[in-house]
């Protein structure tokens, strides 16, 4: 605490965060310094690509699942249809070795 004053804040954007101020562009963040206990404001730029990609990745994954869901369906219904054929299949089967 001593060096308050002209402590340069080395590591600042590494140290604990005690606000958040988002905007468009920018993100204003107060950090406390670890050295002095100062509270310093740090000013970030938002990554837009990167929350763009994000949005984009859950976009595709929402997509998947719906697309996902629609093949499920399908496949239960292939399923169906296939213990259909195998019920018959095997009524069949039965009768002939009732014959
Ligand atoms: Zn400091």
């Amino acid at each position: 605490m001593a060096e308050n004053g002209n402590c340069e804040h080395k590591g600042i954007m590494e140290s604990k965060v005690v606000e958040t101020r988002k905007f468009d562009q920018i993100v204003i963040r107060t950090r406390v310094c670890k050295k002095c206990g100062e509270r310093v404001r740090t000013v970030e730029l938002t990554d837009r690509n990167l929350e763009n990609e994000r949005r984009v990745s859950r976009q595709r994954l929402d997509k998947l699942t719906v697309e996902f869901k629609a093949e499920a369906q399908e496949i239960a219904q292939v399923m169906d249809a296939i213990k259909v054929l195998a019920k018959i299949g095997s009524a069949g089967d039965e009768k002939q070795r009732g014959d």
